[in-house]
C-alpha cells in the first residue's frame, strides 16, 4: 500500500457490513491465527488480519481495491479457528458483495439486486418480460399431449411457419430476448471487471513498465488463472470445508456442459436451421449434445444441492451467517435445474399444462441468472479470475511497483 494515502473511514460501510453477514467483525483482536490458517497469507502479507483491522476501521476504498478480497475462495479455516467467533470469512463475503455493487454497472441495477427486498422485483421483471412476449405472439395455448414442443412456445400456429430465413418466430423471439440480455450482461461485467482492474492498479501503485499484447496477456495472466480455477486447486488446500469441492466441481462442470450444449442448439437452430428444413424441434435424445445436456442439468442439480446442505450445516451449526447474497444464487440455480428437468420429464410424458409451466418457469429462472449475472455471487467466477490475473501480472516484467 502506497504511503501518503488518505484515510477515509466511511461509517456507512461499516453498517453495511454489520447488516450484510459481516456483524461479527467488530469481535476481532488482532490476534493472527486466522493469517496462520489461511492458505493465501504470506510472510509478507497477514491475509485476513490485515483485512480485518480495515474492515473495523471503515476503509472501504483500500478493502475493494484489494485483490485478496476476491482470491479468498470462501473456504471457512480462517473462520473455524478464529478463537473470537469473528468470523473472518463472512466478512470477506460481505466486503465482496460490497464491490460488486461498488463496481457494477450500471449501478442502479448492481445495488437493486444487492438487496433481499427487492426479490419480488427482481422475479417480477423477466417473469413480466417473458409473459408478455408469450401473450403478443399468440404462444398461449395448450399442445395435445403428443405434440409439445417447445420450439413452439411463442407461436400457436400449427404449420410452423418461418419468417425469416427459414427462422420461426419462436427461434427469433426467444433471441430477441435472450441475445441482447446476454450481451449486455457481457458488457456489464466487462465494465465492472475494467473499473476493478483501474482501481486496484491506481490503489496498489502498480504502473504498466510495457504494454503486455492481448497474447501476452491471455497466455500469461487469464489462462493460467483459469486453469488454477478450474482445478480446484486452492480449494483442495482447504481443511474445515471440503465439501465445498464436492459441490463446487459439478456445479462448474455442469456450466460447461450447457454452455455448450447452448452453442450447439443456437448453431443448429439460428444458423444451420435458416438452410436446412427441419432442425427447430427438440434435439432427439439420441443426440450427443443431448445426452450432454442431460447430464449437465443433474450435475448442475447435484452440485448446487450439496452447496445447499452445505451452507445450511454450516448455518445450523453457526459456523457462518444467511445471506441474501449467497442464497440467491444457490435457490436461482436450483431453480433452473428443476424447472429445466421437470419441463424435459414433463414434455416426454405428455403433460402439455406442466410442461408449459416448467418451461415458463425455466425461462423466467434463465433470464434471471443472465440479467443480474454481473451483480451476483455468479460475478465471483469473473472478478476472481481477473483478480488472479492481476495478481500475476503485477509480478510480472509488464508492470513496474512505484514505492511511496
Ligand atoms: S479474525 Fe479472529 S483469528 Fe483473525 S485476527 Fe481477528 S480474532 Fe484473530
Ligand atoms: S475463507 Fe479461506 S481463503 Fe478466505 S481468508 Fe479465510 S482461510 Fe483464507
Amino acid at each position: 500500500m502506497a504511503e501518503g494515502m488518505r484515510v477515509e473511514p466511511d461509517l456507512e460501510f461499516i453498517k453495511y457490513l454489520k447488516n450484510a453477514g459481516g456483524d461479527t467483525l467488530k469481535k476481532c483482536y488482532q490476534c493472527g491465527t486466522c493469517s496462520v490458517v489461511c492458505p493465501l497469507s504470506g510472510d509478507n502479507k497477514p491475509f485476513p488480519r490485515k483485512e480485518m483491522i480495515w474492515a473495523q476501521w471503515g476503509l472501504k476504498d483500500r478493502l475493494v481495491a484489494d485483490p485478496d478480497i476476491m482470491l479468498c475462495h470462501q473456504c471457512g479455516d480462517c473462520t473455524a479457528y478464529c478463537p473470537r467467533g469473528a468470523k473472518p470469512g463472512d466478512v470477506l463475503g460481505a466486503i465482496r458483495a460490497y464491490a460488486y455493487t461498488h463496481y457494477g454497472f450500471p449501478s442502479g441495477l448492481a445495488k437493486l439486486v444487492s438487496q433481499g427486498k427487492n426479490l419480488p422485483l427482481l422475479i417480477a421483471i423477466p417473469a413480466l418480460l417473458i409473459m408478455m412476449v408469450w401473450w403478443l405472439s399468440g404462444g398461449m395455448f395448450l399442445p395435445a399431449a403428443d405434440a409439445i414442443d417447445f420450439g413452439m412456445f411463442f407461436d400457436s400456429r400449427k404449420d410452423h411457419p418461418t419468417i425469416i430465413s427459414g427462422l420461426t418466430l419462436n427461434v427469433l423471439l426467444i433471441d430477441a430476448i435472450f441475445v441482447p440480455v446476454l450481451g449486455f450482461a457481457i458488457f456489464a461485467a466487462c465494465k465492472g471487471v475494467s473499473n476493478m482492474w483501474n482501481d486496484m492498479a491506481e490503489k496498489l501503485d502498480v504502473k504498466s513498465a510495457f504494454r503486455p499484447t492481448v497474447i501476452n496477456f491471455v497466455t500469461g495472466f487469464l489462462v493460467p488463472s483459469v486453469t488454477e480455477i478450474l482445478t480446484h486447486k486452492r480449494f483442495n488446500e482447504c481443511g474445515a470445508n471440503l465439501n465445498r469441492v464436492k459441490g463446487h466441481l459439478p456445479l462448474l462442470l455442469s456450466f460447461i456442459g450447457l454452455f455448450i450444449v447452448t452453442t450447439y442448439g443456437m448453431i443448429r437452430k439460428d444458423i444451420v436451421g435458416m438452410f436446412v428444413e427441419g432442425l427447430h424441434g427438440p434435439i432427439p435424445l439420441s443426440d450427443p449434445f443431448k445426452l450432454l445436456a442431460n447430464i449437465s442439468a443433474i450435475a448442475l442439480i447435484v452440485g448446487v444441492g450439496i452447496l445447499w446442505l452445505n451452507r445450511a450445516r454450516m448455518e445450523e451449526d453457526n459456523k457462518t451467517i444467511p445471506t441474501f447474497y449467497d442464497w440467491f444464487l444457490i435457490v436461482e440455480i436450483m431453480t433452473v435445474g428443476i424447472t429445466g428437468l421437470a419441463a424435459e420429464l414433463t414434455r416426454l410424458a405428455g403433460v402439455p399444462m406442466l410442461a408449459y409451466l416448467f418451461y415458463y418457469l425455466h425461462l423466467v429462472s434463465v433470464l434471471m441468472l443472465f440479467i443480474y449475472m454481473p451483480y451476483s455471487k455468479f460475478a465471483h467466477m469473473v472478478y476472481r479470475t481477473f483478480a488472479m490475473a492481476f495478481e500475476k501480472y503485477r509480478e510480472s516484467v509488464f508492470a513496474k511497483k512505484i514505492e511511496g
